[in-house]
């Protein structure tokens, strides 16, 4: 399923979250109503800092942790009281957890001997599974022998040779280097488009979440700020943490002079006026929070749109494709902007700049 495709039938309901909560410590909540459902298929990622629920919330669909309130629905059935094992749930872990003193293929193997599979089977099965993943010259050897990356493609098998139709991966790639990295999440992406397993998938880096993923789940302090396609997310935050966690930003703070429909007028703090759209319930005479993605904003006069601001640039960096300005507005407030790299800019030289009203998204403060 690509990002963006048609919206969710009820029939696609695979996995249920309906109000889940977790406390540990009978106090404070790791997770709080926490209603998410998953399609069959989909490619979904749990995205937030660290201490924002993702782990918890992974672990008790795999059933490692119980809910202290709610339900969990897996294909239809409560799975509240189902022990892991029985769960048929497929699993990838940061730290690979391969057992040492085993072969790649005996690891391999390990899930289809538990399940007491015959043993010609287990071998047709556990070849196909080390060719998926392109380690059959390798089946012989121990875990310590292997890479980082070659450890985490034996793990990546093992969790898809029983052919599970769910797979939870948690921060699966976070051992390995940038590079690495990169090739896994495709062969990961390949491997989802390949076989139609649903994933369930745990991260805190976003470019991951917006590569790999039909949709994301945006968390914080234990709940979904938003949740929706990497182009949702993107494009259409619904809060100013969502605004701020996935890609650059920039904020303004303000008050809000007038609302118009879905546009509202807002006098930036320290003097000027800005046209933004209304994102939830601003209101006239409340103050509001402003996000301005960098690269919406046009330099030079004839770009002008429906906002326009004279800035001072402070600094500028070149980054190869692009170069980052750093500017001030005349009411003190900073402005990062991303223009192409052709246009080398002075430290004190006076720019015009402008931005669609669109791209401005005022937010109420809480
Ligand atoms: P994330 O995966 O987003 O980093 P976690 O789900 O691991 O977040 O943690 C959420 C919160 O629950 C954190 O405050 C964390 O300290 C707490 N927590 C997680 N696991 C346990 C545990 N086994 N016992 C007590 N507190 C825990």
């Amino acid at each position: 399923m690509a990002s963006g495709t048609a919206p969710l039938r009820e029939t696609d309901r695979f996995v249920d979250f309906i109000d889940v909560e977790k406390s540990y410590d009978g106090r404070t909540f790791a997770v709080a109503r926490l209603n998410l459902h998953v399609s069959k298929g989909e490619f979904l990622t749990l995205l937030g800092p660290s201490g924002s629920g993702k782990t918890t919330t992974l672990n008790m669909l795999a059933g490692f942790e119980r809910p202290t309130n709610g339900t969990i629905i897996l294909n239809g059935q409560p799975v509240d009281r189902s022990p892991p094992y029985e769960r048929n749930i497929g699993m990838v872990f940061q730290n690979y957890a391969l057992f040492p003193h085993l072969t790649v293929e005996e690891n391999v193997a390990f899930p289809l001997s538990v399940r007491k599979m015959p043993k010609s089977d287990i071998a047709a099965r556990v070849q196909k599974a080390l060719d998926m993943i392109q380690l059959r010259k390798f089946s012989d050897r121990r875990p310590g022998q292997l890479s980082g990356g070659q450890q985490q493609r034996v793990a990546l098998a093992r969790a898809l040779v029983f052919e599970p139709t769910l797979v939870l991966m948690d921060e699966p790639l976070g051992a390995l280097d940038k590079k690495l990295r990169e090739h896994m999440q495709l062969e990961i992406k390949q491997l989802h488009s390949m076989l139609g397993v649903t994933i369930v998938y745990v991260t805190h880096d976003q470019s991951e979440a917006l590569t790999m993923s039909d949709r994301v789940a945006v968390f914080n302090n234990g709940s979904i700020a938003q949740i929706g396609t990497p182009d949702d997310l993107y494009n259409q935050p619904a809060n100013p943490f969502v605004a701020s966690f996935i890609g650059e930003n920039n904020t303004l703070d303000g008050v809000v002079d007038d609302v118009s429909g879905a546009e509202c007028q807002v006098t930036l703090n320290g003097g000027g006026h800005i046209r933004a759209a209304a994102i939830g319930p601003v209101a006239k005479g409340a103050p509001c929070q402003i996000a301005l993605r960098p690269e919406r904003i046009r330099v030079g006069p004839a770009t002008l749109k429906d906002n326009s601001f004279q800035a001072t640039v402070e600094g500028s960096i070149y980054l190869g494709d692009h170069l980052r300005l750093l500017t001030r507005l005349g009411n003190g407030q900073l402005l990062s902007v991303k223009i192409g790299p052709e246009r080398m800019m002075a430290a004190g030289e006076t720019v015009a700049l402008g931005c669609s009203s669109l791209d401005c998204r005022a937010f109420p403060v809480q």
